[in-house]
């Protein structure tokens, strides 16, 4: 009886001394940046983040608001909440 127990403490602690360090997930790394100027963001799909028309992004925060001028931009979730907002009296030329 005292062999098993002590086996399974041994296992228990093989377990997590080559588990993952969860302080990993902590700092989220990106691979996109939010392209709103001055927000750095990251505008991953994976936190929420998306991509609009340039033209899209234009109408909310302007020329000057807006650090890439690529066809589509990258919005991190609050940018992307604040476009909408800005956007929801206008019709919605998408559909
Ligand atoms: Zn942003």
């Amino acid at each position: 009886m005292g062999f098993k127990s002590n086996a399974r403490k041994r296992r228990k602690a093989t377990t997590v001394s080559s588990g993952k360090i969860e302080a990993e997930k902590k700092e989220y790394i990106g691979e996109l940046r939010c392209d709103v100027a001055n927000c750095d963001n990251w505008a991953d799909k994976k936190v929420g983040g998306r991509k609009k028309a340039y033209d899209w992004a234009l109408d909310v925060w302007g020329d000057s608001g807006l650090s890439s001028d690529s066809r589509r931009v990258a919005l991190c979730k609050s940018c992307y909440k604040i476009g909408k907002k800005h956007k929801k009296d206008e019709p919605d030329s998408w559909s």
